[in-house]
C-alpha cells in the first residue's frame, strides 16, 4: 500500500492528500500548545473530541447554508475536507472581553462588549500572529475589499449560529477564532470557513459557574483539558452522556 502525502504538519494538526483532487485529509492530533508553542503538551484524547466537535459545527454551519470546507468525518481522528487557498488571517469575533483584549485595552475579563467585535490576526507564528487593521490587509493584498466585507459577514453568521447553540446548552460564547479559504468553482471564486472550529478555538464559559470548557483549561493550568472538552461533547450530544472516557484508565497497581 502506498504511504499518503503530508502536505503540512501544525500544532494540532496534520495535513494528508485526500482520495480525490481537491481534497485534503485534516488529522486532529493531542497535542495541545499554548503563547506560540511556548507551552506544549499532549493531551490524549483532545484529537477525537476536537474532530467530532469540529464535524459537529461545521454540520450545523452547513445546515443554515454558511458554507465550509467539511466534506465528511472519515473516522476517529480524520476528516475529509475540501482544499482551498488560506487566506492568512486569523478571524476573531468577540462577544466579551477577554485573553488579549483584556490585556491590550484594560477591559475586565467577562464583561460584556456593546456589540460583537472582529479582529484581524495576520497568520505567521515567527511574530506571534500580530493584530492587523485592514488598511494592513488591503496594502498587503491579503485579502480584497470585497474578500472582507464576505469575511465580515461570514464571522458574524458563525458568531450567531455559534452563540445560539452554545447558550442552547447552558455555555457562553465568550470568542473564538475562525480562519477562512479561498475556493474557485470554474471563473468564480469564494470564501469558506476552513480549518476547525473546537474548544481549542474558543472561549467557552459555563453560564451558571463561570467554569471554562476551553484551552484556557491548559494556557492558564485549570486542570483538565479533557474533561472540560469532553462536557461540552456531551452537552452538545455529540457523544453520549454515559460514554467511557477517551483517555486510557489510570492503572492503580
Ligand atoms: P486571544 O486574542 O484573546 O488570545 O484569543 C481570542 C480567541 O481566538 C480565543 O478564543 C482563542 O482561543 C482564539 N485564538 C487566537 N489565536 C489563536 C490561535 O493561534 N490558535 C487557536 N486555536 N485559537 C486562537
Amino acid at each position: 500500500m502506498a504511504r499518503r502525502k503530508k502536505i503540512y504538519e501544525g500544532k494540532a494538526k496534520i495535513l494528508y492528500e485526500g482520495p480525490e483532487p481537491g481534497t485534503i485529509v485534516q488529522y486532529f492530533k493531542d497535542d495541545a500548545t499554548a503563547f506560540n508553542a511556548q507551552k506544549k503538551d499532549v493531551i490524549e484524547g483532545k484529537g477525537v473530541l476536537n474532530n467530532r466537535l469540529s464535524e459537529f459545527f461545521m454540520q450545523g454551519l452547513t445546515q443554515i447554508g454558511v458554507p465550509t470546507h467539511f466534506i465528511k468525518r472519515l473516522n476517529m481522528r480524520e476528516q475529509l475536507v475540501r482544499q482551498c487557498e488560506i487566506i492568512p488571517l486569523e478571524v476573531i469575533v468577540r462577544n466579551y472581553a477577554a485573553g488579549t483584549m483584556s490585556q491590550r485595552l484594560g477591559i475586565d475579563e467577562g464583561t460584556q462588549l456593546p456589540r460583537p467585535i472582529v479582529e484581524y490576526c495576520y497568520k505567521d507564528d515567527s511574530l506571534g500572529d500580530p493584530l492587523v487593521t485592514e488598511e494592513h490587509i488591503a496594502a498587503f493584498g491579503w485579502a480584497s475589499q470585497q474578500d472582507m466585507e464576505d469575511i465580515l459577514s461570514l464571522a458574524l453568521r458563525v458568531n450567531d449560529f455559534m452563540s445560539g447553540v452554545m447558550m442552547a446548552v447552558g455555555i457562553r460564547l465568550v470568542d473564538f477564532k475562525i480562519e477562512i479559504g479561498r475556493v474557485y468553482d470554474g471563473d468564480f471564486q469564494r470564501l469558506i470557513i476552513a480549518d476547525e472550529i473546537s474548544p481549542d478555538s474558543c472561549r467557552l464559559w459555563d453560564i451558571e459557574t463561570g467554569q471554562k470548557l476551553d484551552k484556557d483549561v491548559f494556557r492558564r493550568d485549570l486542570g483538565s483539558l479533557t474533561d472540560a472538552y469532553t462536557e461540552v461533547a456531551k452537552r452538545l450530544g455529540v457523544m453520549p452522556k454515559t460514554s467511557t472516557p477517551i483517555t486510557k484508565p489510570t492503572l492503580i497497581n
